[in-house]
């Protein structure tokens, strides 16, 4: 059993490292994370909303006296569940790869606030949308880009602490990154690791997003903070790293047999994953797939919210209850 518990808030790792989770993980509950030395700061993503992102931000302002004033912000990726909470980090620097600044507007707040305002408009699209995303609100959203890219590999002074920037995109997304601590054998994934839930590879390769979580089982870590789920050890990552080798070994012979992507998503075994949260997402995963098996030189780009409405109906197939049934969309 974790040593950790996964309960919402701030996790003190140890020697200015924290994690701020937001159980169960699911759809648009994501992680953060800060590290702090001294006076300074750095914020790994911001969340999904400004209400919680306010919140997350007040919690740490409480116990971490360098979070006043944040220096720096890095997106470990462009999804709006990292990165639209960055308008409340006034000042900082914001840091991401350049995938990430090309990837930034892919989920418009803007449409998001129409669908949740009146999904019937989207269909079937709309009606999952509204449903995953329900406890969240973006019409105050302003897209805050990153204002610096680094490729590679970059290396940052937060206070005396030294803070590794990886590139590993694109892989779950176009600009992935992961922030390493090395001398506490910490490392924050963004959306690479997915713990005790179903990964969604919105745009592959998934052999790199496979080798990318090979680099972080080789790396001397002990302390893996995921961008949803559970504090995690590299025991997650393996089993995660899995989940994306069984569904490419699964993916193929109905590639090779000319089976359309959505058939084969419904004709693969999932096995044990069945039982993974958000088990749906490999409609997704399968189209990268198949644009990974395709191999064209430029590759495919799918708008996201098509796959809204076969994510429901996968979800439906499975015998899923409703995205978030227990959050009932006001507080006690
Ligand atoms: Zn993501
Ligand atoms: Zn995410």
């Amino acid at each position: 059993m974790s040593k950790w518990q996964f309960t919402k808030g701030l996790h003190d790792l140890g020697n200015g490292c924290w994690a701020y989770l937001q159980p169960d993980g699911s759809w648009g509950w994501s992680n953060a994370g800060i590290i702090a030395d001294g006076e300074a700061s750095l914020l790994v993503d911001t969340l999904f909303d400004l209400k919680y992102t306010k919140e997350m931000l007040d919690a740490m302002r409480a116990s971490i006296p360098a979070s006043e004033k944040i220096g720096i912000l890095v997106n470990t990726h462009a999804d709006g569940d990292h990165t639209f909470g960055n308008q409340l980090v006034e000042g900082a620097r914001i840091i991401a790869t350049e995938g990430t600044v090309a990837d930034f507007a892919r989920f418009d707040p803007a449409v998001l606030d129409q669908i949740m305002k009146d999904p019937a408009k989207y269909g079937r699209a709309g009606d999952f949308m509204a449903e995953c995303f329900r406890p969240f609100e973006f019409s105050d959203i302003v897209l805050t880009p990153p204002t610096e890219t680094f490729k590679d590999r970059m290396t940052i002074k937060v206070g005396d602490k030294t803070v590794e920037l990886i590139e590993v995109g694109p892989s779950h997304s176009l600009g992935d990154a992961l922030i390493h601590v090395p001398d506490d054998k910490v490392i924050y994934t963004g959306d690479i690791l997915f713990s005790e839930g179903t990964p969604i590879a919105w745009y592959g390769p998934i052999a790199r997003w496979i080798d990318v979580c090979n680099l972080v089982l080789e790396m001397d870590v002990e302390t893996i903070v995921a961008g949803h789920g559970p504090i995690s050890t590299k025991q997650d990552v393996r089993r995660m790293r899995d989940y994306l080798m069984d569904i490419t070994e699964k993916a193929r012979p109905f590639y090779e047999q000319g089976i359309d992507f959505l058939d084969a998503a419904y004709k693969i075994d999932l096995g044990e994953y069945r039982d993974w949260n958000d088990a749906e997402r490999v409609i997704v995963t399968l189209r990268t797939l198949y644009d990974d098996f395709e191999g064209a030189a430029e590759r495919p780009v799918h708008p996201p919210i098509p796959f809204f409405e076969h994510m429901k109906d996968m979800r439906e197939h499975l015998g899923k209850p409703p995205v978030h049934c227990d959050f009932c969309g006001h507080e006690h």
